[in-house]
């Protein structure tokens, strides 16, 4: 993934390439006035991006206009090289062209901030004490809630992974508690990688399904989420999150809703907490006397808008998964509520789990700094909260839209065209 740093590098090495390639070209050589034009061309277009996050008043071209730009360009050199004769002339108009379009297509812009957390808060132990473990399945964590060895109907699976990974779920329940069926699976959403062997596995255990009310449309074959929002930035994930699924599945005849008090079916410890924002009934678990934290997608603890963070966890405490974030407001109030927890473990369904005193002070920062540290520079669901858009101006200045996207045009005009200042109270005076 090129960063806007490293496509500012890439730009200023092309344009000095192409011209100086143009210039010390033989006059008889076909492409070398195309190649100088190209080169002034990117020179040009270069000096008015604005590759930061700031708007720049003497920079009016935005890094997604600026990917365009060099797509159209990569495009032009593949279109140009057809016609010339010389081969040296069409290697190099189709080598550049396949790398403004490779360039264009990987470039960037960078996703939430996060909060860094020093190495020793990452936990080396996937059992996490005595009633709590996790398993990861691929880019996502199922957990466990119960002792290894617990008596039958007397522990919980907390998520249902991707599709393919019950054999892994399967193996991992068994080792820790036998022949024991788990009380319930408990849902902290519904979305496709929290969802995929849920009904191979309730079926199995022949056990119920618990999620909140508000989440119950997307589990009986009802509503699809919402479109993901791929241009939050921050690496391929989000780039291609709208080619993942949202549909709704179906287990109807096994889902029941949390219980209102709080509690929980097979355990005494754990309690269910209402974390929306990810999704409209996401919901996060808490263990009071072992002050631990099951947080879901409410937070995350690696970049998972990166394709690189999400396969090799990097173990860096963030908001939720930007592409997939419905509502930064309720996102937003759901991570001050968990912060006021002051957990000692966190396990998130994305990432490793975080232990210590470093974990509370890190979940702190990003909760107290959420507009800055939490929230993508732009998202078509920063859109309906107008007071996060008042309080930095960098989410109104607009990121890329997602060049593969269908929408792409819509979003641009939706999301990220306005470049006046929007006045809006700033947030401590709205909450
Ligand atoms: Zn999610
Ligand atoms: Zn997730």
């Amino acid at each position: 993934m090129i960063s806007p740093g490293l496509h500012a590098v890439l730009d200023a090495v092309s344009a000095t390439g192409l011209i100086i390639s143009s210039a010390a070209a033989s006059p008889r050589l076909a492409v070398r006035g195309p190649l100088g034009a190209i080169g002034a061309g990117i020179a040009v277009y270069s000096l008015g991006t604005q590759y930061g996050d700031r708007p720049h008043a003497a920079r009016p071209i935005r890094m997604h206009e600026h990917r365009l730009l060099y797509a159209a360009q990569g495009a032009a050199c593949l279109a140009l090289a057809r016609k010339v004769k010389d081969p040296w002339a069409q290697a190099l108009l189709r080598g550049y062209g396949a790398f403004s379009l490779a360039a264009a297509a990987l470039s960037s812009p960078p996703g939430p901030a996060g909060v860094e957390v020093p190495m020793g808060a990452v936990a080396a132990d996937r059992q996490l004490g005595p009633d709590l473990a996790y398993l990861r399945c691929g880019i996502v964590n199922v957990v466990f809630l119960g002792a290894a060895g617990a008596p039958d109907r007397r522990w919980l699976l907390v998520d249902a992974g991707l599709a393919g990974s019950a054999g892994a779920i399967r193996a991992a329940a068994r080792a820790r508690f036998g022949a024991s069926r788990p009380a319930a699976i408990l849902l902290t959403h519904g979305h496709f990688d929290h969802v995929g062997v849920l009904e191979l596995l309730a079926r199995e255990w022949d056990a119920p399904v618990y999620a909140h009310p508000n989440e119950h449309p997307y589990l009986t074959g009802q509503r699809s989420y919402p479109p993901a929002a791929p241009e939050v930035g921050g690496g391929t994930m989000a780039e291609l999150s709208w080619l993942f699924p949202r549909k709704p599945i179906d287990v109807s005849d096994r889902l029941r809703s949390l219980p209102a008090d709080g509690s929980l079916p097979g355990t005494d410890q754990w309690r269910w907490i209402a974390t929306p924002g990810h999704s409209p009934g996401h919901v996060s678990l808490w263990n009071d006397s072992a002050r631990a934290l099951v947080a879901g997608d409410a937070v995350v603890t690696t970049q998972q808008e990166s394709v690189l963070a999400a396969l090799f966890p990097q173990g860096k405490l963030q908001g939720p998964p930007a592409e997939f974030t419905l509502d930064w407001k309720a996102a937003g109030a759901s991570v001050r509520r968990l912060a006021a927890l002051a957990p000692e473990v966190l396990v998130t369904s994305h990432g490793p789990a975080l232990h210590g005193a470093a974990l509370s002070g890190a979940l702190q920062e990003l909760a107290s700094g959420f507009v800055s540290r939490g929230l993508p520079n732009c998202s078509r669901y920063l859109r309906d909260t107008p007071w996060l858009l008042g309080t930095n101006l960098k989410h109104w200045s607009g990121g890329p839209p997602p060049l593969f996207s269908k929408s792409a045009v819509a979003v641009h005009f939706r999301c990220c065209t306005s470049r006046g200042t929007p006045t809006y109270p700033a947030p401590d005076r709205q909450q």
